[in-house]
């Protein structure tokens, strides 16, 4: 008993020290700081015992290490999550007091804000102002569904006859599977897993294998927050158990809805998976989204929006802009406007002070968008600033690039780069504008800049996209319904639609009343 006592002691000294590689980490951020999954309750590790390192992209330095799990323990946090949803406690459950908890785990996320952000940065790469950014934004979907926890109404409805009544009640659908990316680490869980559990439905997550810690400190803090037993539980895996553990969660018949966030291909998958047992689904997918400045823009705006669209999180948002299609009478002065305000980036680790672009997250990602520049360059693409990478700074640097002359044939034309490079098209009207952003079969976001009216609600109408920046190059919030249609996804998150992919309506008839 001794013997393990001190050895889990000195397991956990290894890891606070291995945590100062996290510079500046206070007490209360090393506390955030785990190195288990949890599961009904419980800090557990892989029952094979193996672990995995995560490893922070500025500079390859290991962070910490979190358990590589299979599907045997990803079916313990199944049942863990099976068993709370039909526990008394959990199903009885009020709005209200759902409502309660979730408020408490906002309260603890608020107070954590910098050690959440440290985390996040150290093992994403992000800059630090990105990161307190997006501590701002998931832990307003916890507040959001806080309150939406109360409002999910039912209905009556006027019967065809009259001893008729009708109801329609909302109900939770059961264990929600939900698997996230690593480019928005908080944010991606926070989404789902406030709006299920606000629904009243318990949650299985499965991070992404780069960025497990900052889920783990979320999970730590809605531990801190008094969940009950099994209602929240979260499982890390590496990526080569993630497809398993993805199958798993698609086809045991005690998962009732899986919510994913990642690439449109693994979405594919997961569809394909779930459809065997009938489950829901929600798909919150790639984008390839056009960004249009149109004559009669305000040019500075324009640039503004560009370099919010394109350089948050170093290009690697779902929503950033992709294609830029630049109207041929403003097309030379954007694009000088433009290259001073990408030259005057600042570059580096994002824990650094004032650093505005961090490495990309693995070496895959780096790869990617090395291949897509040159195959740009191969096919006629101009390079007008960037368009390398730069080992200066580190392994998985890649320059804020601009390329010109995009044509169709061309990767970063047709794929999402995911990176910092600001691919443009110049063109001459409005009709061809529209058929080029429309040309793909992605339609998360698309943004555009007009002072014309008339164009404003026309292209509004007609671009083929979930969400549209008009004059705005930033729009997420929580309040707004985040989707895409095409094969960019299906269903809403954040908004008052959030909850939909959680609840089942239950129709009720009242027959031969006096
Ligand atoms: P990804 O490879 O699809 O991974 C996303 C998540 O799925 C990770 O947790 C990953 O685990 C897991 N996964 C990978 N293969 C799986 C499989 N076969 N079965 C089940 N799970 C599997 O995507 P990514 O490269 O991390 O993220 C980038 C993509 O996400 C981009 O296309 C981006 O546009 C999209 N995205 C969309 C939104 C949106 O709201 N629409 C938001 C953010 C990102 P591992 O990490 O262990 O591989």
């Amino acid at each position: 008993m001794y013997l393990i006592m001190s050895l889990n002691l000195l397991q956990r000294t290894l890891y606070v020290t291995r945590s100062k590689s996290i510079s500046n980490l206070s007490c209360r951020g090393v506390h955030l700081l785990q190195n288990k999954a949890f599961i009904n309750g419980k800090w557990v590790g892989a029952h094979t015992g193996e672990t995995f390192d995560v490893t922070n992209p500025a500079n390859e330095a290991v962070v910490g290490n979190v358990p590589d799990m299979y599907v045997k323990d990803a079916c313990k946090a199944i049942d863990a999550a099976h068993s709370a949803f039909y526990n008394e406690r959990w199903h009885n459950s009020t709005a209200k007091e759902r409502s309660a908890l979730l408020k408490k785990w906002f309260q603890l996320m608020e107070t954590n804000r910098q050690e959440i952000a440290q985390i996040m940065t150290a093992e994403s790469g992000k800059p630090m102002v990105e990161s307190l950014g997006e501590v701002t934004y998931g832990n307003s979907f916890v507040e959001w569904f806080a309150e939406e926890a109360r409002r999910i109404y039912g209905e009556i409805v006027p019967p065809p006859q009259a001893n008729r009544q009708i109801m329609l009640t909302r109900h939770p659908v059961g264990v929600a599977g939900l698997i996230t990316p690593w480019n928005f680490p908080h944010a991606m869980i926070t989404r789902k897993a406030a709006a299920a559990i606000a629904a009243g439905c318990t949650v299985v997550i499965k991070p992404a294998e780069d960025t497990p810690l900052t889920a783990l400190a979320l999970t730590k803090l809605a531990e801190d927050a008094g969940f009950p037993e099994g209602v929240f539980n979260i499982i890390t895996s590496s990526r080569k158990n993630a497809a398993t553990i993805g199958e798993l969660l698609c086809k045991s018949e005690k998962v009732a809805a899986i919510s994913f966030t990642g690439s449109t291909e693994v979405g594919k998958l997961l569809y394909q998976q779930c459809a065997g047992g009938i489950k829901r689904i929600g798909l919150e997918l790639g984008g390839n989204a056009p960004f249009i400045v149109f004559n009669s823009a305000d040019i500075d705006k324009a640039v503004t929006g560009a370099m919010n669209s394109k350089f948050r999180n170093c290009g690697q948002t779902c929503v950033s802009a992709n294609r830029f299609l630049i109207q041929d009478g403003i097309h030379d002065e954007f694009i000088a406007k433009l290259l001073e305000k990408v030259k005057a980036l600042k570059i580096g680790d994002g824990s650094r002070d004032g650093v505005q672009i961090g490495p990309l997250i693995n070496q895959a990602q780096i790869k990617k968008v090395s291949q897509f520049v040159d195959d740009a360059i191969e096919k006629g693409g101009k390079i007008i600033h960037g368009g390398q990478r730069l080992s200066k700074h580190g392994q998985l640097y890649y320059e804020p690039t601009i390329v010109t002359c995009l044509r169709d044939d061309m990767r970063l034309y047709n794929e999402e780069v995911f990176g910092p490079v600001i691919s443009v098209i110049r063109f001459k009207t409005e009709e061809e504008a529209l058929m080029i952003a429309n040309g793909t079969q992605r339609g998360l976001a698309g943004y555009f800049y007009s002072n014309d009216l008339n164009q404003v609600f026309r292209v509004s109408k007609l671009l083929e996209a979930g969400m549209i920046g008009v004059n705005e190059g930033l729009i997420s919030a929580t309040e707004a319904a985040f989707g895409g249609i095409k094969e960019s996804g299906i269903g809403r998150e954040g908004s008052k639609h959030g909850i939909d992919d959680y609840v089942y309506i239950k129709y009720l008839c009242y027959g031969n009343l006096q």
